[in-house]
């Protein structure tokens, strides 16, 4: 059974074969696909899906916090099942391809106080950019 599948089922979330065939997909290292790549998946495992469902389903699974919704710019949003464990993101500027990283130290204590502005400091998001080896050479 996937990690994320397991997750999804020890917390008691209903099980469809929809949201089941959304969570398989989703599973595995450095996994962040888009809705539609995630729909083109779902549809080769479970040909009656609709975009639909795997629309509302990313959205239920990011609402309980068992997937991230990762922004890149000017890009459509991925999704990443990799929601418990810290990570930061390096992507290519040229094709989009994106790695979790875990860099050294805590982010969070990073931003000195005096640069909080009074705000309790939950989370950090750092992005780093640069080209992949392939679009490299
Ligand atoms: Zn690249
Ligand atoms: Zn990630």
């Amino acid at each position: 059974m996937s990690d994320l599948l397991e997750r999804l089922r020890d917390r008691g979330w209903r099980m469809t074969a929809q949201r089941r065939v959304v969570a398989e997909v989703l599973d595995g290292e450095h996994v962040h696909l888009t809705a539609e790549e995630v729909h083109a998946r779902a549809i080769a495992r479970l040909p009656e899906i609709s975009r639909a469902t795997v629309y509302n389903t990313l959205g239920e699974m990011v609402t309980i916090g068992e997937i991230l919704e990762v922004a890149t710019d000017g890009r459509a949003k991925r999704y990443d099942p990799n929601a418990h464990r810290p990570h930061q993101h390096l992507v290519c500027s040229s094709c989009g391809t994106i790695r979790d990283v875990h860099p050294q130290g805590d982010p969070l204590s990073a931003l000195p106080a005096g640069e909080r502005f009074g705000f309790a400091v939950s989370a950090v998001e750092v992005t780093y950019r640069g080209l992949c080896p392939d679009c490299a050479r």
